[in-house]
């Protein structure tokens, strides 16, 4: 048994993306003369004050997540996505170390609360192991997996899509396992085109 801190990666983000935006948005305008240095950033601002957000679908970006599967259910709500997701029913656990992703509030528990869940992950992996070497296929024996259960998801939306992800996400309403995995990655994408993410609070 591992117990790992969840994390993601951005595995596709097009180099041009903010010129597509732009290449694409003053199509409507008839303004494409208009393109030079700097004025994708400026046009870009410009679409997300008018609201004219349907020009950010133009641009898909791809993210790699490991999470829990408590996580995971919550992400492949997102309807306007594509997702690829390690599966429970294909994967057998018994072949290789089985992974448990660790509660972002770990600090905040007490001794008896890490005990417990600590006793519960190795539960659950114990009986597992027990129901395959029953020939339980990996697709029954899943059923006593928790939702600490590690897993990983590929996310692919538009960045109008990724802007909703993290409004609804990364708000202090979202479950804190999320939150914290939705804050770090919108940090990244806010990183790399400030001007489509720099209006999303993550405090
Ligand atoms: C804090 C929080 C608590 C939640 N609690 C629960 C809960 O207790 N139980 C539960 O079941 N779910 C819960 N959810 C999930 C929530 O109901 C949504 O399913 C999820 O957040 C996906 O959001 P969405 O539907 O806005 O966006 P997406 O599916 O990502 O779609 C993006 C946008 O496209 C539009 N859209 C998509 N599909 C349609 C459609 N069919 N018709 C019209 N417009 C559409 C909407 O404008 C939507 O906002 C919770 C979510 C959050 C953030």
């Amino acid at each position: 048994m591992k117990v790992i801190k969840q994390s993601f990666e951005i595995i596709q983000l097009p180099e041009n993306a903010l010129l597509l935006i732009e290449k694409a948005g003053r199509t409507c305008y008839k303004s494409e003369d208009k393109i030079s240095e700097g004025t994708a950033e400026i046009f870009g601002k410009r679409l997300l004050d008018s609201q004219h957000e349907s020009v950010l679908e133009h641009v898909s970006v791809s993210v790699r997540f490991i999470t829990n599967r408590g996580v995971s259910h919550e992400i492949v709500r997102h309807r306007m996505c594509s997702f690829s997701q390690e599966s429970t029913r294909y994967v057998n656990y018994n072949h290789k170390e089985m992974e448990f992703i660790l509660p972002v509030w770990w600090e905040e528990w007490s001794m008896e609360q890490q005990n417990l869940w600590t006793k519960s992950i190795e539960n659950a992996e114990k009986t597992y192991s027990e129901l395959i070497a029953l020939k339980t296929t990996p697709e029954k024996a899943r059923e006593v997996l928790p939702n600490s259960l590690k897993t990983e998801i590929v996310v692919t939306a538009n960045i109008r899509e990724w802007r909703h992800i993290f409004q609804l996400r990364c708000s202090k309403k979202a479950h804190p396992q999320m939150r914290e995995l939705m804050k770090t990655c919108c940090h990244e994408f806010k990183k790399k085109i400030p001007v489509l993410f720099d209006d999303i609070e993550l405090e």
